[in-house]
């Protein structure tokens, strides 16, 4: 019998153990924030592991952001080393999952079948992918005892607020080196026909319009910083989102309508603050003196992250010019640039290889709209042989009643098990 043959067929006998480390997993309730029982998480999975012959390593991210002795970032990585020297293939998933929100009609943390599906928060995103990755592990290994190289499998904290307390963490401790790992899959949920290259690249911002107090009755002996800010807004409208709607990518970026560049306005604020809901006074009539505004504006891989933001300032400098009394401060928060592996890098030939001799159809490349623990592997890491690839519908992410399918990740653990056999059998 062949290897792969045989890999399929450890990993048809395993279904019942894929299904039920994944109950396993849901059932730890891995919120964030404000970041519980991460070292559950990590324990439970660096017991299963170390039965398997891998050496396992508890990494508290001392000090990261949300890091405290009330809610520490713990991080699991696993290496489990072949027969003789070769490549390092690492499967990372987050363990951390987001708040529950309203809606649910099942037990989130309860790990219910039905049908083909497992339902609870985090079943797609992404501990249906982690326990995939996990069993293709395992099957690779009893098919393969004698493989060159190493196995890594981590399970990383906050990647859903930014991945500072997890995978980037672990990069500046050089655990993503490229002398230590050359390979990476991030078992996200992109579905299992599909490959995510990267990601787009994202800018933060804050803009602050001033204006003068005065009372309200009399506001020509103030200035209104909103009404600025509403010549800003209305810039935006006219000019600013019809030239990012122009910048198309070549970026197969899913879904369709995040293939070119975007903005959103994720807040605003001005003049008197809000009370608190149980006040009952009314408010006092005063012109606002600073108004602000958080953008997001998310960029390709043909943009310069100069270019995005002197975009920016370009539009405010053009309101100044021709609007009396118009002041403004742009603050930066936060920007990670963009990423695209190429397709003709080994992970990507060999997932591709594997879907099609899983699957029976070619695989589909995309990159994703948002960005995900990708950014610090390649940023921190400086490792560019990197995709997201796992089970489950990424529309399902974070919803209530999210599920994972049972076939979908028996059949991605099948791909993941044989990109091993691609890179590391001897
Ligand atoms: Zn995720």
């Amino acid at each position: 019998m062949d290897l792969n043959t045989l890999i399929k067929l450890e990993i048809d006998s395993r279904r019942d153990e894929l299904v039920a480390l994944t109950q396993d997993l849901i059932r730890i309730p891995t919120l964030n924030p404000p970041g519980r029982h991460y070292r559950e998480i990590c324990d439970y999975l660096a017991e299963r592991l170390a039965r398997q012959g891998f050496q396992v390593e508890l990494i508290r991210a001392h000090d990261a952001p949300g890091d405290s002795d009330t809610y520490p970032r713990w991080n699991l990585v696993a290496r489990r080393e072949g027969a003789a020297p070769g490549d390092c293939v690492h499967f990372n998933s987050h363990h951390d999952v987001v708040e529950l929100g309203h809606g649910w009609t099942r037990d989130p943390f309860g790990g219910e079948i039905e049908g083909d599906r497992i339902y609870g928060r985090g079943a797609c995103d992404m501990k249906g992918g982690l326990a995939a990755s996990v069993i293709a592990a395992e099957a690779f290994i009893a098919a393969c005892p004698d493989y060159h190289g190493a196995i890594e499998i981590s399970a990383t904290a906050d990647e859903e607020s930014g991945g500072y307390g997890g995978v980037a963490y672990l990069a500046t401790k050089g655990y993503f080196a490229p002398e230590r790992v050359q390979h990476v899959i991030i078992p996200e949920p992109l579905h299992k026909d599909q490959i995510c290259l990267g990601h787009r690249g994202v800018w933060w911002a804050e803009i602050e319009t001033h204006g003068r107090i005065a009372h309200g009755s009399m506001p020509f002996l103030g200035d209104s910083a909103i009404r600025h800010m509403s010549a800003v807004l209305t810039e935006m409208e006219e000019t600013l989102y019809p030239l990012l709607a122009s910048k198309r990518t070549e970026m197969p970026v899913i879904p369709e309508g995040a293939r070119q560049s975007t903005l959103n306005v994720n807040a605003i604020h001005g003049g008197a603050p809000e009370q608190a809901p149980d006040f009952t006074g009314l408010p006092a009539p005063c012109v606002a003196d600073r108004c602000r505004i958080v953008i997001d504006r998310r960029f390709l891989i043909e943009e310069q992250i100069d270019e995005v933001k002197s975009e920016i300032t370009a539009m405010m400098e053009h309101i100044r010019a021709r609007r009396p009394g118009f002041s403004y401060e742009i603050r930066d928060l936060f920007e990670v640039q963009p990423t695209m592996t190429d397709r003709d890098a080994p992970v990507v030939r060999s997932t591709a290889a594997a879907i099609e001799a899983v699957l029976g159809r070619e695989a589909a490349y995309v990159v994703s709209p948002g960005t995900y623990d990708q950014k610090h592997i390649d940023r921190i890491g400086r490792l560019k042989n990197c995709i997201a690839y796992g089970p489950g519908l990424l529309e399902l992410a974070h919803q209530p009643d999210e599920w994972v399918g049972i076939t979908d990740m028996a059949d991605s653990a099948k791909v993941m098990a044989l990109v091993l056999a691609e890179l590391l059998a001897p």
